[in-house]
């Protein structure tokens, strides 16, 4: 099987799974012209716990974890199946972390507000990973590096964060807010830095002083990124599908690496 490509989305707001614009409309392209995956690992800024888990349900449910949307966001379900196989794959890649088999989760609106524009009809099987609230960046990125088989295995490994996100300073309801230096800045930093496959001073990326507080003041957001590049190849080519900024401090910004195409 040909290796996979891998991606991390910005998924911004959540108003964007029930909204069509330019984002929404290069995730669906994403979907269209992406290979085809037997099942997607996701890794989504919305499941920072303490411990390492994985979801193992055979029929996930959709939650809703947000508050005062509109009722047609509570609406939305993404019935896609489990695979309680690729769950127990995954643990045993990651041992020897213990990895719990989680059965009460489901999917969170980092997987799904992306999947309802990307595979619409929710038939590809939907695995979470969870990211582990009380390791240091450097472990994440070790830890994901087990991961690269899956590529071989035909499955997608998306992660979904923003490499900006700033909800203090975020225009809620403002649409043409410009981006603020700081979160331009360090945006452009990260961006650079991928595109040179130079990934240490990014999984570093707490070091780069103000610029860094300011657009990852918590690493929720942010790690997920580490999970898609620790999957990179030296000969994958790396694009940027998605591009632009939501409320002037949350960054729509997607990386995908995939094999060079001839
Ligand atoms: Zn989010």
């Amino acid at each position: 099987m040909a290796r996979m490509p891998i991606s991390f989305l910005g998924h911004g707001n959540p108003m964007n799974a029930i909204q069509t614009n330019s984002w929404t409309e290069a995730w669906a392209k994403l979907g269209r012209e992406l290979p085809q995956p037997r099942a997607i690992l996701s890794v989504s800024a919305h499941w920072y716990v303490p411990g390492c888990r994985v979801s193992a349900e055979e029929r996930p449910r959709t939650i809703h974890d947000f508050g005062g949307f509109p009722r047609a966001l509570y609406q939305v379900q993404y019935p896609a199946p489990g695979s309680p196989a690729l769950a127990a794959r995954v643990r045993d890649l990651l041992a020897p972390a213990s990895v719990e088999m989680d059965q009460s989760w489901g999917l969170d609106h980092g997987t799904w507000s992306l999947l309802v524009h990307m595979y619409q009809g929710a038939q590809i099987p939907v695995v979470q990973l969870g990211i582990d609230e009380t390791l240091p960046a450097r472990e994440h990125f070790a830890l994901a590096r087990r991961l690269r088989p899956l590529r071989e295995e035909g499955v997608l490994i998306l992660g979904s964060g923003d490499v900006v996100h700033n909800l203090h300073t975020y225009a809620w309801g403002r649409k043409i807010v410009e981006p603020y230096d700081w979160a331009l800045a360090f945006e452009g930093r990260i961006r650079r830095l991928i595109e040179a496959h130079d990934f240490d001073p990014v999984v570093d990326y707490e070091s780069m002083g103000e610029e860094a507080a300011l657009s990852a003041p918590t690493p929720d957001h942010f790690l997920p990124l580490l999970y898609v590049l620790a999957q990179v190849e030296r000969e994958d080519a790396i694009s940027f599908p998605v591009e632009g900024f939501d409320g002037g401090s949350v960054s729509m910004l997607g990386v995908l690496a995939e094999p060079q195409r001839r």
